[in-house]
């Protein structure tokens, strides 16, 4: 079997597993084999009843104390019975299994492994898999791959297809050069992707995880540096000279810009000028104020004769930046439009003649930006927001529509400079560090969910006090394999629970994005109290009268993800607050969320999760989405990325085509990065 075989080459995968595979993005027998796994399960020895913990997945060696019994809540078949062993007894729960009632006898001893939940202050057992003797044996102590998965394909099924890859798989040699593997100790590839997905223990894991990720770093960072030698210094067709209008805008503002807006602002108008194209990414904490110096930005570029075009990751943003660009820009003459997929043909049709005629000065909008359809009269300045989003790749889609326009790149994420040197190789960086004076810093608190009586009582004041909040939940709907808190339940609960005179609404992923537009529009206008969302608002959206976020079951997203989550509050001049609930308070659970509850400093909150995983951790939950690594995580294997930078120096566009001519499936990986060179 090759690499790029077919995944119906695989023994067991027809036509209807190959569908679910195509939605995992798996295609061929390497997609496959570089799904990695999404976490470990480790089967650790049975415990005694009376020392389970809540939150551990835990085996326990018991009898039933009574007869299973069924019961129905909604749409859920519930079967719950006691077990007990010679310390104590806990209740056992099975959701959608009725038929155990008929198989589990009394008096029988079973294995049962699951995890620990505590409910109404009494622990359970929730979901036990039930063990043989046998299979208890065989899989004490060993690592079992958790893949992420899509409705319909099992966790077995991925993980034999996977097995039968790795048994029958011919691999034809390693693309890392042996001289590199000696010197930063690196493990071979073909022996690296079996241990990334059955492990024998933890060092193995961490020596197949080591030499993946520099892999990745490594591949990435060779695609950019061929792509900076490219880049430099190169000349634009688009000098600016005129700042006038910026400067009145900025005389105007209801604000007086920071230390860090103003420094940034001074160093784009000198890119701009300097006769150079420019490439500068904008680096800012959540809530520090970096699109209005994209405004500033953008009018200076249509002063200047020219289009700009602003890109961010989602529509309901894209609707947001459209209307508040519309508001700044507007009484200085500038024509802003929208560009969206959700748009009708027809809409779409006329701003893309308008972008044609010239008639469009600033565009606002999605991914629809760098559609094939779209043909700019004039691009000069290209803004990319939240640019975590968006991959190398489709930055570069958008450069290659005009003359070479400037580029300005916005990102909340928290990198330490020394590794964006490395990441943005390819950019100039400007830094905003400190938060608009007006603000007062977010209060936090980290509480189980015994604490949310108080919570809704607290919200309910601040409504009367005429502010907004925000809901967090993981899920969209019930799920039963899944105990967290569901957008449409929750905003139902809510509504029978609070006063009819609170308005509440939802939303989340799966709605249709013209609703998802009215639901923000209407939460921007006031007209919800309380928005019960998934993570959808979690990139850039500004509502600066929203002073509550709750955010339920925080213990199921990173951290990174919490901090951007809680930075939607907090700006505007009230006081905020986050409300970290935490639906199981397991003491990793509560350690983890208390560094978010001291501070409201992004950097702080990426080093201190760091320290408390520790590099090569099992069961961390992924920082960031950052350019699209598979594998890598660029605070966790800091170390990784420069030895990768370190090793990537001297090699030469021919050395890359040769090492792409003789690995199969080495271009394409490199094309994940870039579609510049290598073509
Ligand atoms: P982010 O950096 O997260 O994109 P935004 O640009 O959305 O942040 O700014 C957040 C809020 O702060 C907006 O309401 C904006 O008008 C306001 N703001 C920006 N700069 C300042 C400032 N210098 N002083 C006061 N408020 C500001
Ligand atoms: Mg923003």
């Amino acid at each position: 079997m090759n690499l790029t075989d077919s995944i119906r080459e695989i023994k067991g995968v027809g036509e209807k597993s190959e569908k679910l595979f195509s939605k995992l993005g798996i295609y061929t027998a390497e997609n496959l084999l570089q799904y990695y796994p999404r976490e470990y399960e480790i089967v650790e020895p049975i415990r005694p009843i009376s020392e389970v913990q809540e939150g551990h997945i835990v085996v326990i060696y018991g009898s039933l104390l009574n007869q299973p019994k069924l019961k129905r809540v909604r749409n859920l078949k519930i079967l719950s019975a006691i077990m007990k062993d010679g310390s104590g007894q806990i209740q056992v729960t099975w959701f959608n299994m009725p038929f155990l009632q008929k198989t589990l006898r009394l008096g029988t001893h079973y294995i049962l492994r699951g995890r620990v939940i505590r409910k109404n202050g009494i622990y359970q057992l929730q979901q036990p898999k039930i063990l043989s003797q046998e299979e208890y044996h065989q899989l004490l102590h060993k690592l079992q791959p958790v893949y992420p998965l899509t409705a319909g394909l099992t966790n077995n099924a991925v993980t034999k297809s996977v097995k039968f890859a790795l048994k029958e798989m011919e691999w034809n040699g390693d693309y890392l050069p042996l001289e590199l593997r000696k010197r930063y100790q690196l493990i071979a590839r073909k022996q690296a992707v079996a241990g990334i997905h059955f492990p024998k223990d933890k060092e193995e894991y961490r020596d197949a995880r080591k030499r993946l990720v520099f892999e990745e770093f490594f591949l990435f960072t060779l695609a950019l540096n061929q792509m900076k030698k490219g880049k430099s210094q190169k000349m634009s067709e688009y000098p600016f000279s005129d700042f006038g209008k910026s400067e009145e805008l900025e005389n105007n503002l209801p604000f007086a810009l920071t230390e860090g807006q103003k420094r940034t602002w001074c160093e784009l108008k000198e890119d701009l000028r300097s006769g150079k194209v420019m490439n500068r990414l904008i680096q800012g904490d959540v809530g520090s104020g970096k699109t209005i110096v994209s405004v500033l930005a953008l009018l200076a570029c249509v002063e200047n004769g020219h289009q700009g075009a602003i890109m961010v990751p989602t529509e309901v943003l894209a609707t947001q930046h459209f209307q508040s660009f519309q508001e700044y820009l507007e009484p200085f003459g500038v024509k802003v439009d929208l560009l969206v997929g959700s748009m009708t043909a027809a809409a779409k049709r006329k701003i893309y003649e308008s972008l044609e005629m010239g008639t469009t000065d600033i565009v606002v909008g999605t991914h629809a930006l760098i559609q094939e359809k779209v043909r700019y009269k004039d691009l000069a300045l290209v803004v990319t927001d939240e640019q975590h989003r968006f991959g190398v790749r489709q930055r570069e889609g958008l450069w290659a529509k005009g003359k070479e326009p400037h580029m300005l790149v916005m990102s909340a994420t928290p990198i330490p400079r020394t590794l964006a040197i490395i990441l943005y190789g390819d950019l100039d960086i400007s830094i905003i560090d400190v938060m608009p004076s007006n603000r007062l810093p977010i209060k936090n608190c980290v509480v189980g969910t015994d604490y949310r009586p108080q919570a809704y009582h607290f919200m309910q004041r601040q409504i009367q006090e005429g502010h907004q909040i925000y809901i967090i939940c993981p899920m969209v709907e019930e799920s039963e394999n899944m105990e967290a808190e569901n957008v449409m339940d929750y905003t139902e609960n809510l509504r029978q629970l609070l006063s009819p005179s609170i308005r509440i609404s939802y939303l989340h992923g799966k709605m249709k994005a013209s609703e998802k537009n009215l639901i923000m529009e209407e939460f921007s206008a006031g007209n919800i109290d309380i928005l019960v969302s998934t993570t959808v608002i979690e990139v850039g959206i500004n509502v600066p009268n929203a002073t509550v976020m709750m955010i339920e079951n925080a213990e199921r997203f990173g951290l990174a993800q919490l901090h951007q989550l809680r930075g939607r509050v907090g700006r505007g001049s009230a006081q905020s607050y986050c409300i970290f609930m935490a639906g199981n308070a397991s003491k990793e659970t509560m350690e983890r969320l208390d560094i978010l509850g001291h501070s409201n400093d992004g950097f702080y909150v990426a080093q201190e999760d760091l320290k408390l995983r520790g590099p090569g951790d099992l069961f961390g939950i992924r920082q960031s989405g950052e350019l699209n690594f598979k594998l890598a995580d660029i605070y966790q294997d800091a170390a990784i990325l420069k030895d990768a930078n370190e090793a990537a120096k001297g090699f030469e566009k021919k050395d890359i085509l040769e090492m792409c001519k003789k690995y199969q499936g080495l271009r394409e990986r490199l094309l994940a990065y870039t579609d510049e060179i290598f073509l």
